[in-house]
């Protein structure tokens, strides 16, 4: 498989410490409030790169963190605890907060067949192994102590900015607008290990340290995290974009003085998804959710189709026109793969040919649109619908889109359709019930015979049994209102 790696910048072929086994990190959700369809786009992309990588047959150990302390409103260790700011927000403790909303994390990723990890790790969890890496990076002086808090020293690393190119002065984090500068900080990238002179009196969790009582970082969880389960080589780390600084720079930069070795080959950074107005907010406009779309009355996998049909590496624009349209393509894929029978054996010679094209358009850098083509090619293939239906329920084991499962609700909901005919030729299409078709039939009659009292019968008759008709071009059609 080749996947572009963020820290070389380049595509390359995806490689393993330990053959066949694949020791994979995501950084998981911040758990104060529900996360927005753009998060959970980072979290569907994932599901699928994990999904390939098994399919590919690689045994993978897939860990997640779940932040629930130390991420502050500014990513650069600035503002308030975001925790806490949900606490307030609800009237509720933090522990309240954090499984309320990892609960609703968890249960917006079933609906989208976003498969849990491996391992799924509170960040208050593993409390003694950050306080293990940061006192070893202070003894060894890759860190300090100052104004009562630890930071990492980024004066003694060869190279800081991993993944970017960017100019140093656009990314100096602590000389933004509207954010103080730390003046403990030795060099203006130096980074928070561990807080114990918060400026937050009111921070709820608090735990004790060498360094006196405080609480960690939110860089050092994911190294705390991924040490702990993932063990001292990683080879593939998952984010949205917005985490490779600094985010991922610092977690790089503390593991690597830590383990005195690189750590994590692989870099995967997912594009974010946008709004017309830019940037998606939970606290700006509309907070875009799973349960909103529901409650719109979108299915929450036509998103994860939508998501599918374009890149990772590239921006998204969500509007709902565009969800709309998508919506549209996916029920009309659904509607063909119904027209397929069980029918024929298996040609395993095509099967064979169409997953290889599968196989080496997805391995060429999580190409998720080329996947779902790879669907449409398979239904316009010269083979039997038994050879149609394996493809396609295989593809599907990595696309995760319910494909064999909404195709046979579609075929039933068709069949369930049975049209009846009058010898004049007036067609009767309804769900399925001789009884209402006879009625719907006879008041038809009853008309041609200009028997008007006797097909306003009719018509009352079906109405007090809930029966909708509708007239059309030959006839007419009921459901059941
Ligand atoms: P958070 O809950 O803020 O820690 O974010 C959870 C994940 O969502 C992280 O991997 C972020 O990088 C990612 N993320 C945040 N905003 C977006 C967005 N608009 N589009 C895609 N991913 C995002
Ligand atoms: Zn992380």
């Amino acid at each position: 498989m080749y996947l572009y790696n963020s820290a070389t910048h380049k595509k390359e072929e995806f490689q393993t410490h330990t053959p066949g086994r694949v020791e994979m990190y995501t950084c998981g959700p911040t758990v104060y409030h529900f996360a927005h369809i753009g998060n959970l786009r980072s979290y569907i992309m994932e599901d699928v790169l994990e999904k390939f990588l098994r399919y590919s047959g690689y045994d993978v150990n897939r860990v997640m963190n779940i932040t629930d302390v130390g991420h502050l409103t500014s990513d650069a260790d600035e503002g308030e605890d975001k925790m806490l700011k949900g606490a307030k927000r609800e009237n509720k403790t933090v522990m309240d907060i954090a499984k309320f909303y990892t609960d609703a994390f968890f249960a917006d990723c079933a609906k989208l067949n976003i498969k849990t990890p491996d391992v799924v790790e509170p960040a208050t969890n593993c409390i003694d192994n950050y306080i293990n890496i940061v006192s070893r990076l202070v003894e060894t002086e890759r860190a300090y102590v100052a104004g009562g808090n630890v930071y990492f020293d980024t004066s003694k690393l060869d190279r800081y900015y991993v993944f970017n190119d960017h100019n140093e002065e656009d990314l100096a984090v602590g000389v933004r607008e509207g954010v103080e500068e730390d003046t403990n900080k030795r060099n203006k990238n130096d980074f928070v290990l561990w807080f114990t002179k918060s400026k937050f009196e009111d921070q709820a969790l608090k735990w004790d340290s060498p360094w006196g009582v405080g609480y960690p970082g939110w860089h050092i969880e994911c190294t705390g995290i991924s040490l702990k389960h993932n063990g001292e080589y990683l080879d593939l780390h998952c984010g949205g974009v917005d985490n490779a600084f600094p985010h991922h720079t610092n977690e790089i930069a503390q593991s690597e003085a830590f383990l005195g070795h690189p750590w994590c080959k692989q870099w995967f950074h997912v594009a974010h998804l946008n709004t017309n107005d830019g940037k998606m907010s939970k606290s700006k406009g509309e907070f875009l959710t799973v349960s909103l779309l529901e409650e719109k009355g979108y299915d929450p996998i036509a998103y994860r189709w939508f998501c599918l049909q374009s890149h990772y590496r590239k921006a998204l624009v969500f509007t709902w026109e565009n969800l709309d349209n998508a919506v549209a393509a996916f029920n009309k894929l659904v509607a063909r793969i119904a027209t397929l029978k069980e029918e024929g054996e298996v040609e395993q010679e095509i099967f064979d040919q169409y997953k290889a094209k599968f196989l080496q358009q997805m391995g060429n850098d999580l190409n998720t649109s080329m996947g779902v083509t790879a669907i449409f090619d398979v239904l316009k293939a010269q083979t039997t619908d038994a050879t149609k239906l394996a493809l396609i329920a295989d593809f599907d084991k990595v696309l995760s889109l319910n494909l064999i499962e909404k195709a046979a609700a579609k075929r039933a909901e068709l069949s369930a359709q049975q049209t009846a005919k009058t010898e004049s030729g007036y067609t009767v299409t309804g769900e399925g019930d001789p009884a209402i078709d006879a009625l719907v039939m006879a008041r038809y009659e009853a008309k041609r015979a200009k028997n008007f009292a006797e097909a306003d019968r009719i018509r009352d008759e079906l109405k007090a049994q809930g029966i909708e008709i509708v007239d059309t071009k030959d006839g007419a059609t009921w459901k059941r209102a």
